[in-house]
Parts: C-alpha cells; sequence; structure tokens
C-alpha cells in the first residue's frame, strides 16, 4: 500500500534536531505590532521596511482596480493578462530604476528562475556568489551552463573565475545586492569592474535593497552610482513595496527576449489587477520615501549599535537585517522561543537555510518601529540572552 512514511520519519529527525518549524498564523496585518493568539506582538522578522503594507493611498489603489477590472486578470500576459495597468508599472518601473525597460513577474522568486533560466544556455557560464538567495540556485540548476561559485564576497576567487572563463559566449556574475540572512552588502564596484575587465554581464538581486538602498530606494546600482554598468537588476514588489511581486530592470532587447523565453513569465497567470494597481501606486509613494528610508536606516542604526553594546554578535549586518548569530539550531529556536514569550517575535535560522553552526535570530528593523519598541525588543533580548546563552 503507498505509504508517505519516508516523509513522516525526516519530520520526526527534524523534530528531534529542533529544526521543525510549524507556521505561525497571525491574526492582523504586518505592521510593527501584530496579533498571535488574540496577543499583541511585536514583530521584528517581516520584510515591510517602509510600512507600505498598510499605506492608505496604495489600499485605496486596489480597492479601484479591484472595482474597474475584477479580482483577477484571467489568463497569463501572453493572451489576455496584459492590462494597461500591467503595462504602465513596467513603465514606471524602468523609469524608476532608470533602464530601458523592466518585465514583471508573480513573485521575485519567479523572476529569478525565468531570467537565469531564460538567458544561460549550454555555452554560457554563471559564476555566482555562494550565499546568493535560493531562488538563484534554482534558477542556475534549470540551466545547461556551467557554474561556478565563489566564496562569499571573495574577490580573488571571483577574478579567477572570470580568467578561467573566456572560451564561454557569456560570462554572467550573478549577486544578491544586499544579503538576506547577514544583512550585508555585495561590493558592487568591484564586482563591475571585473565584470568589465573580463567582458562579463553582471547580475544583481536586489530583493532586500529594493526600497531601502540608492536614492528613495532605487536599489543597490544607485546606492553605488553604477548606472548603465549593471545589466540586470532583479526587484521585489513583496518586501519594501508592500504588495507581491518580482521584476527585472534591464535593456529592452532583454525584455523582448524573456517575453518569448521565460516560462514563469509565459505559463502562468499574470498579477491580479489589485497587486498591479498596488505596486504602481508603491512606485509613486517610494518617489517620495526619502524620510522614510532615512528612518529606517537611522533605526538600523540605533539597534544594532544597542545589540553589539549586549554584547551580541551581529555578524556582518550592515543593513536592517541584522542577525543575532547563536550557533546550534536547537539553542537558536530556544531564543527565538523565548523572545516570543517576552512579546517579541524575531524568526529563529537554522540549517540548512545557514550553515548548521550559523544558527541565528534574524532581526528585521523597519521604518514603523519607534524607539520604544526598539527598546522593547533589546530588553527581551538581554533577558532571553541570559537565560540561553549564560
Ligand atoms: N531574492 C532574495 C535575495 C530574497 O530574499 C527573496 C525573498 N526571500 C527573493 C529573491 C524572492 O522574492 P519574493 O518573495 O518576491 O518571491
Amino acid at each position: 500500500m503507498a505509504s508517505w512514511n519516508t516523509l513522516q520519519q525526516e519530520l520526526e529527525q527534524l523534530q528531534m534536531e529542533g529544526r521543525y518549524r510549524p507556521l505561525t498564523v497571525w491574526e492582523s496585518g504586518s505592521g510593527a505590532w501584530m496579533t498571535l493568539n488574540g496577543r499583541s506582538v511585536l514583530q521584528m522578522s517581516s520584510n515591510n521596511y517602509l510600512g507600505l503594507t498598510e499605506h492608505p493611498g496604495m489600499k485605496e489603489a486596489a480597492i479601484r482596480a479591484i472595482e474597474k477590472y475584477g479580482v483577477g486578470s484571467g489568463s497569463v500576459r501572453t493572451i489576455t493578462g496584459t492590462l494597461d495597468i500591467h503595462d504602465q508599472l513596467e513603465q514606471e518601473l524602468a523609469r524608476f530604476k532608470g533602464t530601458e525597460a523592466a518585465l514583471v513577474f508573480q513573485s521575485g522568486f519567479t523572476a529569478n528562475q525565468g531570467v537565469l533560466a531564460s538567458l544561460l544556455g549550454p555555452d554560457d557560464v554563471v559564476i555566482s556568489d555562494e550565499l546568493n538567495h535560493a531562488s538563484i540556485i534554482d534558477g542556475i540548476r534549470l540551466t545547461k551552463a556551467q557554474r561556478k561559485v565563489f566564496a562569499h564576497k571573495d574577490m580573488d576567487q571571483l577574478e579567477a573565475a572570470l580568467k578561467e572563463s573566456a572560451g564561454f559566449q557569456k560570462r554572467i556574475v550573478v549577486t544578491d545586492g544586499v544579503f538576506s540572512m547577514d544583512g550585508d552588502i555585495a561590493p558592487l564596484p568591484t564586482i563591475v569592474a571585473l565584470a568589465e575587465k573580463y567582458d562579463a554581464f553582471v547580475y544583481v538581486d536586489d530583493a532586500h535593497a529594493s526600497g531601502v538602498l540608492g536614492k528613495n530606494g532605487k536599489g543597490s546600482t544607485d546606492h553605488f552610482g553604477l548606472h548603465g554598468r549593471v545589466h540586470i537588476q532583479i526587484g521585489t514588489l513583496s518586501k519594501a513595496v508592500g504588495a507581491v511581486g518580482g521584476y527585472v530592470a534591464c535593456d529592452q532587447v532583454v525584455k523582448d527576449y524573456l517575453i518569448h523565453k521565460a516560462r514563469p513569465f509565459l505559463f502562468s497567470t499574470s498579477q491580479t489587477p489589485a497587486v498591479a494597481a498596488t505596486c504602481l501606486s508603491a512606485i509613486q509613494v517610494l518617489g517620495q520615501s526619502g524620510d522614510l528610508i532615512a528612518k529606517l536606516w537611522e533605526n538600523a542604526a540605533y539597534f544594532r549599535s544597542k545589540v553589539q553594546a549586549l554584547g551580541f554578535d551581529t555578524g556582518a549586518s550592515e543593513t536592517p537585517i541584522i542577525p543575532v548569530i547563536v550557533g546550534n539550531p536547537a539553542k537558536t529556536m530556544q531564543f527565538s522561543d523565548l523572545l516570543l514569550q517576552e512579546g517579541v517575535y524575531a524568526q529563529g535560522i537554522v540549517y540548512p537555510t545557514v550553515a548548521m553552526d550559523k544558527g541565528r535570530v534574524r532581526f528585521i528593523v523597519t521604518a514603523q518601529h519607534t524607539r520604544e519598541d526598539l527598546d522593547f525588543a533589546l530588553h527581551a533580548l538581554h533577558k532571553a540572552g541570559k537565560q540561553i546563552l549564560e
């Protein structure tokens, strides 16, 4: 008889290792304080960096779009699923990013998968940072390109890989703009200089840099003043932008190619009208987001310095993603549970998402947090840390 026994055994193994993670079910929207089992909890794990999930103008745009277009788009983009708001969104994104064109996907994950799988063929080579996001890894796996992985931010290894790659048709260097588990920033100026030296393309995934780095959150290319020198910029509409979706900002020829080749684009129904309209409205909101982004960075600097002053290791963090490195997976999850008892939700992240001995509780600071919120979290950290780490 068919049985799921092997799955059950694997789950039991995860439980024994303290790595089993049931879903946490929330009863409110993702603001700074969220409701869990009827209790208000300080949220320090959401990617809602600027608090835009609750922006009144964006909510209004979604409601108006539902009234005008209905709740679904009815088709993939290449049939009847390209509405005028999808087209406008792409034009606005390209303008925002300073590129010729942009193409929207249903998520950042599918953007990476679709773009990498389309651009890389058997005669190409892809050179990827070892800590790049899972969607990049999966996108690369879908291709027959030669793969080379360099140690995290190791520019000597990158150069060596580029040197060995002269015989390939296309060379593409892929990096996250901001690394999601450590909160550090890619050395993009060096990557671009090396890519130029060896005639390679540069591909940056700005999921955690969109709305966070650069003027009005234009991303890491803008942050480093590298406009025109980064060939592929992936962005997400799911994190700081407050809705859901992903996009690639690129040359027109790349967009035209992807429209014909990118499988998640071709074979999956387009963003709902409400989502497309929300994202369109968000681009306008981002245009005036200077104060919000300044608040985000001020909060991040305050929180990180205080966490360090309490004696915790925040790793390489230099953005609003601030991990507290614990090490052992079971201890990490216990730490996260204790924080929740104190009223603070900060996600425990363990192997295989990070190395076995690099379990961490990942804090994400947002522009919505008040100084009192951050002090509340610091107090909880201090108390939980005493129980777990001493
Ligand atoms: N890239 C990176 C670096 C990410 O952190 C994420 C989200 N975890 C994604 C891509 C996927 O984005 P989305 O949530 O829009 O699918």
